[in-house]
C-alpha cells in the first residue's frame, strides 16, 4: 500500500530547474513538494556555471550576498586555448548585470545553498532517495506521481506536477509527450586530474580542429570533459589508456606529469550528449521545464541558465494563481510560449557549434584560429557580443512572482 500526500504543486527533480521553481513557489506560499532520486546533490557529472544573469536573480531575492560566501571562482574573461594560441572569447567587465562575472562552483555548493534557503519556507518540502516511476492520471488530467523510496512507495496528488527531471525524464515519456531530436555527433568522456598550483586558470576549453577538452576548476582537482565522436568509447577504449593519456596532453600538456593517473577505465565515465526538445511541453495538470522539456548539450555552457530561467518563468507565470487553485492549461501554455524562442535560439547556436566547430573528429580546417575569433582577437569590443550571450542569454527572466506575507 503506497504511502499518500497531498499538496498543491510537486516538482520531479531536484535539478537547477526543481529546486529553483520550489524555492520560488514556496516562497510566494505555494504549498511544493521536490523528489529527488538522489540520497543527495554531490554528483560530479554536472556542470558548474553560474551566469551573470542567475547571479542577478540571487541579488533580486536578496540571496546574493550569502551566495557570493560559497567558494566559487569568478571568471571575468573566458579564454579559450585554440591550436595553442590562447585567445580571449568573451569579455563580462561591461554587462549590464551587477556581478560582471561567471561564477564557476560545483552544482552541489548551488543546489545545496538554494535547498537550504528554500526550507526556510514553511510550504517548501524536498524528500531525497524518491525516484518518481509514473504519474497518476484521473480522466486524462495529470493529478499526481507515484515514486519509489526506501520505505516503500509513495503517491504524490497536486494540482500541477512540474517535470523538471532532466535529459532522461521519466515525466516526459509518461506523458506521451512528442519529442523532436537534433542529431549530435559527441559525447564527452568525463573524468578527474589532480591540480597544481601553478596550473593556468579557468578557460573554455582546449580546442584542436574541431575536438575539445574542457578542465572546470575544482580546487584540488581538474573535472575533464574530453569530446569524443558519439559511439566512439569502444573504439577509444581498444587503443588502450595510454594512448587517451597522450591524447590529453596534446591538448594540455602541463597535464603531462599526472596524466597517468589516469589508470583504470572505471576512473573514466562516459556522458552521452543530446539536444532534444518537446513539441508540447504541457498537458492538463502537467507542465515540463529544463533538460525535461529540452536536452541542451554543454556547448557553450549554458544549459543551467537555461534551466533556472524556465523555473522563474513558472513561477512569475503561475505562483499567483497556484496560491488559491488549479491551473488551467492555457496558463501551463503561457510558460512554453514564453521561454521556447529562447531555447529554439540557444540550441540552434548548439547544433551550429556540433556541425561547424566541436564535431568531435579532426577537421581538414588548417587554420590555425577561425576568422571569428581572429575578430575577438584584434577587436576587444566585439568580445561583448559571446559575453551577452553566454553571460545572460535570450530573453533573461527576472523574479517578479509573489512573496507570501
Ligand atoms: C556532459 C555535460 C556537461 C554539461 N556542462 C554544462 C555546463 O558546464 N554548464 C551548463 O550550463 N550546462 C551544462 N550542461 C547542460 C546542463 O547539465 C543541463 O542543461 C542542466 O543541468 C539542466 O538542468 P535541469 O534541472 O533541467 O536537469 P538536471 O540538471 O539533469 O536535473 C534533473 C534532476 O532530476 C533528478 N531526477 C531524474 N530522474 C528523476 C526521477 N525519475 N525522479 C526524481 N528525480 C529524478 C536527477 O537526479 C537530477 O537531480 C552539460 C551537459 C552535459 C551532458
Amino acid at each position: 500500500m503506497a504511502e499518500k500526500l497531498q499538496t498543491r504543486c510537486v516538482i520531479a527533480g531536484g535539478g537547477p530547474a526543481g529546486i529553483m521553481a520550489g524555492y520560488l513557489l514556496a516562497r510566494a506560499g505555494v504549498p511544493v513538494i521536490v523528489l529527488e532520486k538522489h540520497a543527495d546533490f554531490f554528483r560530479d557529472f554536472r556542470g558548474d556555471t553560474i551566469h551573470p544573469s542567475t547571479l542577478e536573480l540571487m541579488y533580486e531575492l536578496g540571496l546574493l550576498d550569502e551566495f557570493l560566501k560559497q567558494p566559487h571562482q569568478e571568471v571575468r574573461e573566458l579564454r579559450a586555448v585554440i591550436n595553442g594560441q590562447t585567445v580571449p572569447i568573451a569579455d563580462f567587465t561591461k554587462l549590464p548585470t551587477r556581478c560582471k562575472f561567471i561564477a564557476f562552483m560545483p552544482q552541489w555548493d548551488f543546489l545545496n545553498f538554494l535547498s537550504r534557503e528554500a526550507t526556510s519556507f514553511a510550504t517548501f518540502h524536498l524528500h531525497m532517495e524518491t525516484e518518481v516511476v509514473d504519474l497518476l492520471i484521473d480522466n486524462r488530467r495529470v493529478t499526481g506521481v507515484r515514486a519509489r523510496t526506501p520505505r516503500g512507495d509513495l503517491d504524490v496528488r497536486a494540482d500541477l506536477v512540474i517535470g523538471a527531471d532532466g535529459r532522461n525524464s521519466i515525466i516526459q515519456s509518461r506523458a506521451g509527450f512528442q519529442r523532436r531530436e537534433f542529431g549530435v555527433p559527441i559525447d564527452a568522456l568525463w573524468m578527474r586530474i589532480s591540480k597544481k598550483p601553478n596550473d593556468p586558470g579557468q578557460t573554455l576549453g582546449f580546442f584542436q580542429h574541431g575536438k575539445l577538452l574542457v578542465l572546470l576548476d575544482r580546487g584540488d582537482y581538474w573535472q575533464c570533459g574530453f569530446v569524443i565522436p558519439k559511439g566512439g568509447f569502444d573504439e577509444i577504449k581498444a587503443r588502450g589508456l595510454p594512448q587517451l593519456q597522450n591524447d590529453i596532453v596534446s591538448f594540455a600538456g602541463f597535464l603531462r606529469d599526472r596524466v597517468t593517473e589516469l589508470d583504470d577505465w572505471s576512473k573514466i565515465k562516459l556522458l552521452t550528449v543530446q539536444i532534444n526538445r518537446l513539441r508540447d511541453w504541457c498537458r492538463e495538470g502537467l507542465v515540463c521545464i529544463g533538460d525535461s522539456a529540452h536536452a541542451m548539450s554543454p556547448a557553450g555552457g549554458v544549459g543551467i541558465n537555461l534551466a533556472i530561467q524556465d523555473a522563474v518563468a513558472t513561477a512569475n507565470l503561475l505562483a499567483e494563481k497556484l496560491r488559491s487553485g488549479a491551473v488551467s492549461v492555457g496558463d501551463l501554455r503561457k510558460v512554453q510560449a514564453r521561454r521556447e524562442w529562447p531555447t529554439r535560439l540557444i540550441q540552434g547556436m548548439q547544433v551550429f557549434i556540433h556541425r561547424h566547430v566541436v564535431t568531435g573528429r579532426s577537421s581538414d580546417c588548417k587554420e590555425s584560429l577561425p576568422f571569428v575569433v581572429r575578430l575577438l582577437k584584434w577587436f576587444p569590443v566585439l568580445r561583448q557580443i559571446p559575453a551577452g550571450f553566454i553571460g545572460i542569454g535570450p530573453r533573461p527572466e527576472h523574479f517578479h512572482s509573489p512573496t507570501a506575507g
